[in-house]
């Protein structure tokens, strides 16, 4: 599966799109472009429920890209939170509890019961023995690795990849008893090396920012998701995810 595109009869068109979901912050007031209201969120719930949409859990639809046949007519979406802020817990988890809604959760394990914004281990660990949160890798400390890249030798670099990939993921396997096989790049940002990386850290997935619908053309080391904004809410909302 190494940087496979998923398997399309030749020349024809995908016949399915599946959309992801990215969260990051909730508030009762909109303080900064990543965070969305706990009333705009229940609006796009609802739009997801009046659709007919599925909200499948993360393990189902990547066993799910793996055969794309299984995809034909899925009326499903996925829905995803990077950064463990602590909203996450107090805000969507209760929400999508009421729901029994699954999410996942892309964490980076440096700032947990460390940053003041950020969840606490105690907090992961509830969420995740609920049976509806699952876990991914957010990397270590969420580098920016076109940054690293410029500032570090080609030998180092790497050497900093593999940290950022490998100790995120042994850590949250540690701390939560659980796999972590699914990766979130920080600030959407992947190339075909950090791809190669990626899969040698045991990687099988991994998450982008592009704002679109999976579709059988993507690699399942680059799938897109969108970051959701206060503002797609409603008739917006149904368009992004392609129902309307
Ligand atoms: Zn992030």
């Amino acid at each position: 599966m190494a940087g496979a595109v998923f398997a399309t009869r030749a020349g024809s068109a995908p016949d399915w799109r599946i959309p992801v979901l990215v969260y990051h912050r909730f508030a009762p007031t909109v303080v900064d472009s990543m965070t969305v209201r706990t009333a705009s969120f229940e609006n796009q719930l609802s739009v997801i429920r009046n659709r007919g949409l599925r909200v499948t859990p993360m393990g189902d639809l990547i066993a799910r890209l793996q055969k794309p046949d299984a995809l034909r007519d899925a009326k499903i979406i996925s829905i995803t939170a990077d950064d463990g802020h602590r909203s996450v817990y107090s805000a969507m988890s209760p929400i999508l509890a009421q729901a029994r809604w699954p999410f996942t959760l892309f964490i980076y394990p440096s700032a947990i019961s460390n940053a003041s914004y950020a969840l606490t281990w105690a907090q992961l660990r509830e969420m995740h023995g609920s049976g509806l949160a699952a876990i991914g890798s957010h990397t270590f400390w969420h580098p920016n690795f076109k940054q690293e890249k410029k500032r570090l030798s080609p030998e180092a670099y790497r050497k900093f990849v593999q940290v950022q990939l490998v100790k995120s993921k042994q850590v949250l396997e540690q701390q939560l008893s659980t796999r972590v096989d699914w990766l979130a790049w920080p600030f959407g940002i992947y190339d075909d090396e950090l791809i190669r990386m990626a899969e040698d850290a045991g990687y099988t997935a991994a998450f982008t920012i592009e704002r679109r619908l999976v579709s059988p053309s993507d690699r399942m080391m680059a799938l897109p998701r969108f970051l959701m904004t206060d503002a797609d809410v409603g008739a917006r909302f149904e368009r992004l995810i392609g129902c309307s």
